[in-house]
């Protein structure tokens, strides 16, 4: 199936390495151009080396997407560069764990930028592009903990839905314009983050790493941890001509693992 990208400009963020990165690589294989960052230079370029290995067309900079002026400068980057934009990725790393009582309200401030100010800035930025492009696309990278949230992690539960909310709104409002909206709802993805978090947990445990991952693909219906192309592929699809019908969505990618019916 082609998926219509060839000749169009995707911008991914947080992309270095992770679900950025496996986003990235797949929309390079159905031949979209990209801009990305991440906040350290060095491994932003080993990630834009092996994209362009693919044949890509890639720019990036090294940036916190927290910080206020990250969106214009990125979108400003496919501007200058592409001359147009019509596929936005909003990635980023998670914000730090902690129950109610732990975190005060500097935490929650540089969570809120985080997670949900970043995605606001970059839509604002990137709507004129995206409107201009004719088959605009949205994917937000958010977590299944949307759907069940997860203990301990108070400020990701909270701002995590609050993405979903202005998803869902703004879903309604761009739809008029060709553009969709979608998020996706990875479960427990082995990224470079999850072998360093659960590669520290077994050391506590004083197991392998390799039986730390069995036992969370054990909890799991399918019976594994993902992989990182598995939720890129997902990504693909909602950038894809194929997906102009589908708007407004959370899609879980995550081997059944959320028990729910929505
Ligand atoms: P990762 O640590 O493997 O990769 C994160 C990427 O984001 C890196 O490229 C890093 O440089 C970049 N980054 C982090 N903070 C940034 C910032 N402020 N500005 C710019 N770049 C930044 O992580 P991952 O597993 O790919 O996770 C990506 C996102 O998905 C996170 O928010 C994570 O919480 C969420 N998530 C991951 C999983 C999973 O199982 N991997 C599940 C649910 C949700």
């Amino acid at each position: 199936m082609d998926f219509g990208l060839s000749g169009r400009v995707a911008l991914v963020t947080a992309a270095s390495r992770g679900l950025g990165l496996a986003s990235a690589k797949a929309l390079a294989a159905e031949g979209a151009s990209l801009v990305i960052c991440a906040r350290g230079a060095k491994q932003l370029e080993q990630a834009s080396t092996e994209l362009r290995a693919t044949g890509a067309k890639v720019e990036s900079l090294a940036l916190d997407v927290s910080a206020p002026d990250a969106a214009a400068q990125l979108v400003g980057l496919a501007r200058d560069k592409f001359g147009r934009l019509d596929v936005l990725v909003n990635n980023a790393g998670g914000p730090p764990p902690g129950s109610f009582t732990k975190v005060g309200d500097a935490d929650w401030e540089r969570a809120f930028q985080l997670t949900l100010m970043s995605v606001v800035r970059l839509v604002r930025e990137a709507l004129p592009l995206l409107q201009a492009s004719g088959q605009g696309r949205i994917v937000n990278i958010v977590s299944t903990s949307v759907k069940q949230p997860i203990d301990d992690l108070i400020l990701s539960n909270a701002l995590r839905s609050a993405v979903i909310g202005l998803a869902k709104t703004l879903s309604r409002e761009v739809a008029g314009n060709g553009i969709t909206v979608n998020n996706v709802l990875p479960g427990i993805i082995l990224t470079d983050r999850q072998r360093e978090l659960r590669g520290a947990d077994a050391a506590r445990r004083g197991i392998s790493f390799e039986a730390a991952i069995e036992e969370a693909g054990r909890s799991i219906p399918v019976g594994r941890v993902g992989q990182p192309d598995e939720v890129g592929a997902l990504v693909a699809f909602l950038a894809s001509a194929q997906a102009s019908y589908i708007t407004g969505t959370s899609i879980q990618v995550d081997g059944g693992l959320v028990v729910g019916l929505f």
